[in-house]
């Protein structure tokens, strides 16, 4: 079968790509290249089908029997900037891949976030919990763009029968995370590796649960894989610790000097996040295998082969 893959090109969508070769798909990458990187699929060359286009006016496309909908920008260092790409990226790129997926009677995946539970009042967050967002915020253009569109997937498959499922993905990190992203794990781990000091937003008491992206990459494709028509589902690790534990974690892992500095914090910054998983485990049979140790270790020693790039 081929799997169309938005945002193929991107951190999560480029290990999406790879697991989707791995278990025998073919694979089209669609990606316009704003975050995703040509590099990152590079070593996939001859195995996938990469096409530069944009989501929001889609190029001519092979047929896919299923397509996973990753493409958007997800750093909130790009809320910004980048406000009206993520908006419309979310909204009426949702809405071309969801016309697409009816045309070809394709399986529909979307990859929405944990951002639609805003500053959560229900902790951990289960599916079932409806958030806490401010519509007009420093954030909005990525959660209600999430919310958008999770809602445009809904009325595709209650109004026109189209098979969907959707991903709530809680924070996720690995190898090929851009150095410049903004995030914090790929912060602390280039300031770390330079020997700069690690910056913390507040008073580092936020919290956040961490997933490495191979972990994350499979519950994608089981969720595209299993009978879930309709469903909504969390994924993520459970783990939590907040940002000034994990700011002397790295240094540790890397046996860094460097010293950490406290700067303001940011608006809106979510205090506390972590997903309940127990539907994914119940129906998927998918839960987290790597602990955050070990993954940082490899996104660590991925840094340190890259650092120069
Ligand atoms: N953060 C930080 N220092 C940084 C980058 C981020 O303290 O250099 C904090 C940020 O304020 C938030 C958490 O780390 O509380 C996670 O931020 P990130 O941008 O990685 O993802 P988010 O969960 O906010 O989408």
């Amino acid at each position: 079968m081929r799997a169309l893959v938005t945002g193929g090109a991107g951190f999560l969508g480029s290990w999406l790509c790879e697991l989707l070769v791995q278990r025998g798909y073919e694979v089209t990458c669609l990606d316009n290249m704003s975050s995703g990187r040509r590099e990152n699929v590079k070593h996939l060359k001859g195995k996938i089908k990469v096409v530069e286009g944009d989501v929001t006016d889609p190029p001519p496309l092979q047929k896919a029997g299923i397509i996973f909908h990753l493409a958007s920008r997800a750093s909130p260092v790009d809320f910004k900037e980048h406000a009206l790409e993520i908006l419309t990226a979310n909204s009426i790129g949702t809405l071309r891949m969801l016309q697409l997926a009816e045309k070809w009677r394709a399986r529909f995946v979307f990859a929405s976030s944990s951002e639609v539970y805003g500053n959560p009042l229900q902790h951990p967050q289960r599916e079932d919990y409806w958030g806490n967002v401010n519509p007009i915020g420093p954030r909005s253009c990525y959660d209600e763009g999430k919310r958008f569109g999770e809602a445009l997937v809904m009325a595709y498959h209650r109004g026109k029968g189209v098979d969907v499922r959707i991903a709530r993905i809680f924070n996720t990190y690995g190898p090929r995370m851009r150095r410049d992203d903004g995030r914090v794990v790929s912060n602390f781990v280039v300031q770390a590796l330079e020997g700069k000091p690690l910056t913390v937003y507040g008073d580092g008491t936020q919290t956040r649960s961490f997933c490495y992206v191979e972990d994350l990459v499979e519950g994608l494709l089981r969720l595209g894989e299993a009978d879930v028509s309709g469903e909504v589902f969390n994924f993520g690790n459970p783990a939590e610790i907040s940002i000034l534990e994990l700011a002397r974690l790295v240094k540790r892992l890397t046996g860094a000097t460097s010293k950490i500095v406290f700067l303001p914090k940011l608006r809106d910054d979510p205090a506390k996040r972590r997903p309940d998983i127990s539907k994914a485990r119940e129906l998927l049979k998918w839960g987290p295998k790597i602990p955050l140790e070990e993954g940082l270790r490899k996104t660590i020693d991925y840094f340190r082969a890259n650092i120069a790039s």
